[in-house]
């Protein structure tokens, strides 16, 4: 039973308001939305220790070709163990009630398939990035949740972090002015023998899986997209890790407005994370700007100088990120990053190789 504030005026003065005190505008709580996460590396690691931190969010099934790593993982998250898949029982969630959604943290040409998979079987998808390895498997992605009337959200999770959301708000206040210039980069020395070294499975080197940040980062720090693109690419250790993949890529953008942007991505050198943008009034800049912790923005403008550390931990990127998928999916709302918006760096993605000669 469920009552108006007049109809407990009412009862209140009839001394009976007590006995319906918990259900006073008590709106059911909604259901956690349940997560199934596939694929159990680093970054999984990562979302699972943010989910906790949610009040929405729960991590219900999980999808791994390692059963005994699947029931250690289980047994901390208390995931019932028929809720445990692999990758060819996978299609089975379609009938797992507890599993609304699943978060996709596989190597990136596994992306495509296993969102539309997951479409199919009914459930949302909170996909990582890189989206896909090209266009037409983001744009069949899209598709496929389109047709299962189910949202696809990608995990940039910079786009719920405060000192990046802070940066984009002194921009959009004007206190640089009017913004010239953005410089950015992100890069780090791979160890041999890794996935992202293999283009079958990551599609192509640095540029998908860190410099997309950078990519990423100009887009929201503008707010606009691209008009032009310029890319150099080059390997300069030739010790076997860069067989398949480039190990360095450059690139410059013009924005409409007229903003210039130039960016660095490496698999050869440990590039810290950051962005400077270049403003009429003056300057800002995040240090350690996509990393999970210990960001920093530094700000001269106007007279005023700003330095800003943020004492946050990791996970709570995650944390910010799971529960605003969550709500897009309880309230029925569009999520910051949709398929739409990883469609777009994939396309800009395939420029720069283009711009630099690469096939992808
Ligand atoms: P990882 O190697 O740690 O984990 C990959 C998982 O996929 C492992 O559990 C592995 O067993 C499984 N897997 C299934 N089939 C595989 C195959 N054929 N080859 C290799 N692994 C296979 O990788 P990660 O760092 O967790 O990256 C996973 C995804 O998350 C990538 O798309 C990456 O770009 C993205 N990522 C995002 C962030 C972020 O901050 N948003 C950070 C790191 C990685």
């Amino acid at each position: 039973m469920t009552l108006t504030r007049r109809e407990f005026a009412k009862l209140g003065a009839l001394s009976l308001g007590a006995r319906f005190v918990p259900t006073l505008n008590a709106q059911a709580p909604q259901k956690k939305i349940g997560y199934a996460v596939i694929g159990l590396g680093v970054i999984a690691g990562h979302f699972m220790r943010g989910v906790l931190d949610t009040a929405n969010s729960q991590i219900t099934g999980l999808v791994s070709g390692h059963r005994d790593k699947a029931d250690r993982i289980a047994a901390q998250y208390g995931v019932a163990s028929n809720c445990i898949y692999d990758y060819e029982n996978f299609d089975q969630i379609a009938h797992n009630p507890a599993i609304d959604a699943v978060y996709v943290a596989l190597p990136n040409s596994m992306h495509a398939e296993y969102t539309i998979r997951a479409a199919k079987a009914g459930k949302h998808v909170l996909c990582e990035k890189p989206m896909s390895t090209n266009v037409a498997e983001a744009e069949a992605m899209i598709a496929a949740c389109k047709a299962a009337n189910v949202k696809l959200m990608i995990a940039y999770r910079c786009l719920y972090e405060p000192t990046n959301l802070r940066a984009v708000k002194l921009i959009r206040d004007g206190a640089l002015g009017q913004v010239q210039a953005i410089e950015s980069s992100f890069g780090f020395n791979i160890g041999p023998g890794q996935w992202r070294t293999n283009k079958k499975l990551a599609g192509g080197g640095p540029l998908f899986d860190v410099g997309i940040y950078s990519l990423s980062a100009c887009r929201y720090l503008t707010g606009e997209d691209p008009e032009h693109i310029a890319a150099f690419a080059s390997t300069i250790d030739h010790d076997g890790r860069f067989a398949e993949v480039e190990e360095n890529v450059s690139w410059t953008m013009r924005f409409p407005s007229g903003i210039v942007a130039s960016c660095n991505t490496t698999y050869g050198a440990p590039m810290e994370g950051c962005f400077r943008v270049h403003g009429s009034k003056g300057w800002l800049q995040v240090d350690e700007a996509f990393s999970y912790d210990g960001l920093r923005l530094t700000a001269d403008f106007s007279g005023t100088k700003l330095d800003e550390p943020n004492p946050a931990k990791d996970p709570s990127h995650f944390t910010a990120e799971a529960g605003h998928f969550s709500r897009n999916i309880q309230d029925g709302t569009e999520p910051r990053a949709s398929g739409e918006v990883g469609l777009k760096d994939m396309r800009y993605i395939t420029e720069i190789y283009r711009s630099a000669g690469i096939a992808i």
